[in-house]
């Protein structure tokens, strides 16, 4: 059991616990099929659209990438929904290959030789393509690191998410979505009224202050529909730590869902258009860090946006774990002591695809957390099988759950008594791998752990005198 400050743990708690939370969202998501919008184009204008998606997304990257599988068949073992079915149609490079019959007759120099050696591609080819593109790729990209021509699956999978949107054939549940997100901003009902209210919820039931839509700030802080709608101690979290830090911070409701169904579906278009407003707030505010919430494709969204020339962006963008890791590591954050073994869960999207290895384990470092690892870490950690949306899906339940029982295994074998994970979509999915699978062990989130840990005699004013941010 961890040993949080004497307040946090005897505090009447102000909002449910997870799991409860897991209970609420689980309920809203099985609504979401019925929600779903049917195709209105002719099949004839959906294959076009999904092809010119695939002619006009294919660079040199995916060109080299489709030419230079040599079916080696190193990644098969790398995928935890080949390793969890043993199913041969899950292997990272089946995955690619209507996308390289695509690149062959349409693109490839050698066009008018496939042309005369392989099929005409047809609709029915992406219906086929579907559970191989959405329900069993997260996107986690541990194939790539055994790939020895590295070749990127999971972008190449990617591009064949944007093309299934031209064909219309996304997933009911991440098609509602982006429905709601495209024509109402929102999430699961997420908006800035529900920022407000959360804000004045936590300014009055926990008596922290909140600081919504300050005219300029040093760093700018992003929420998530899962906290605004339903986990309200994400933002709590967040707003405890950059108090006690002392930090000159803000949480703008024109640019705050870290949430992004453009980018989990495959539709570039709502991708941007969900980045454009938080970039404008970022740099109304003059803001020198952006800080992602803890949402796992937030990052990529955002940090990795192909759309954005990160190089020109006048503010710094890091996740969650990074900012308290770099707090940590400037010796900002004083926290009392976890108990027990622990061990960290990395998000495939910010460690493997990031790089966010050394920063959260500064943060544990800093509660003289006893870390014990799982015997896949870091590079080679297991994707917890619900990414890149895949938590949503109803129709890649047996995936995800036969999935999860590797990551079962993976922290048992590691001796921890409780996992720190530092992703709502993850924290979900572990915990709806816990309650399924009546696991024994304790799910955290790194941001909440951190403030249920905080230290309370540190002053505001030290933190400031420190130059927690600068
Ligand atoms: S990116 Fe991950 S989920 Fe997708 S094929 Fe590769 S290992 Fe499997
Ligand atoms: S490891 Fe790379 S080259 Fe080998 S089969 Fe997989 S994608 Fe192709």
């Amino acid at each position: 059991m961890s040993t949080a400050n004497t307040t946090a743990a005897t505090a009447t708690p102000i909002f449910p616990s997870f799991e409860q939370v897991y209970q609420g969202l689980a309920g809203q998501i099985g609504m979401l099929r019925e929600m779903a919008p049917q195709p209105t184009k002719s099949d004839e204008k959906r294959l076009q659209g999904a092809v010119e998606t695939l002619i006009e997304e294919t660079n040199a990257d995916e060109a080299v990438w489709l030419e230079s599988c040599i079916h080696c068949g190193q990644c098969t073992n790398a995928c935890h929904y080949f390793q969890a079915t043993g199913e041969a149609k899950y292997a990272p490079m089946r995955k690619m290959d209507l996308y390289r019959r695509v690149y062959q007759r349409e693109i490839s120099p050698m066009r008018w030789w496939h042309r005369l050696i392989t099929q005409p591609v047809k609709l029915s080819d992406f219906e086929q393509a579907k559970e191989l593109i959405y329900d069993s790729c997260s996107e986690c990209g541990r194939c790539t690191m055994v790939c020895p021509m590295g070749i990127d699956t999971a972008s190449l999978v990617h591009h064949m998410r944007s093309a299934m949107v031209a064909a219309e054939l996304v997933p009911p549940e991440l098609a509602a979505l982006r429905m709601e997100q495209k024509q109402m901003g929102t999430v699961f009902g997420s908006s800035p009224d529900s920022l407000r209210k959360m804000v004045e919820t936590i300014r009055e039931k926990a008596g922290i202050e909140v600081p919504l839509d300050k005219e300029q700030a040093e760093v700018m802080v992003l929420s998530s529909a899962v906290d605004l709608v339903a986990n309200g101690n994400g933002l709590l979290a967040t707003a405890k730590i950059m108090n006690h830090l002392g930090v000159d911070w803000t949480i703008c409701s024109d640019g705050f869902e870290s949430a992004n169904f453009g980018l989990l579906s495959g539709d570039m278009s709502l991708w941007k258009k969900q980045v454009d407003p938080i970039i404008a707030a970022a740099q109304r505010v003059q803001a020198k860090i952006l800080v992602i919430a803890e949402c796992g494709h937030a990052y990529p969204a955002l940090r990795w946006n192909p759309m954005l020339s990160s190089g020109g962006l006048p503010f710094e963008m890091m996740y969650m774990s990074e900012f308290l890791g770099k707090q940590a590591k400037a010796g900002n954050l004083h926290l009392t002591p976890f108990d027990g073994k622990v061990t960290f869960h990395d998000p495939c999207k910010t460690g493997r695809r990031g790089g966010a290895f050394d920063e959260p384990r500064a943060v544990l470092a800093a509660m003289d957390a006893d870390l014990v690892e799982m015997p896949a870490n870091k590079e080679y950690n297991w994707c917890c099988g619900g990414g890149a949306g895949i938590f949503l899906l109803e129709d890649a339940t047996r995936l995800r759950d036969e999935s999860f029982k590797i990551k079962i295994r993976e922290v048992n074998e590691s001796g921890a008594e409780s996992v720190v994970v530092s992703c709502a979509s993850c924290r979900l999915n572990f915990e709806s791998g816990r309650q399924k699978n009546h696991w024994d062990k304790q799910v955290h989130s790194l941001v909440e752990l951190v403030a249920d840990h905080l230290i309370e005699d540190e002053s505001t004013a030290n933190a400031q005198a420190r130059g927690a941010v600068a």
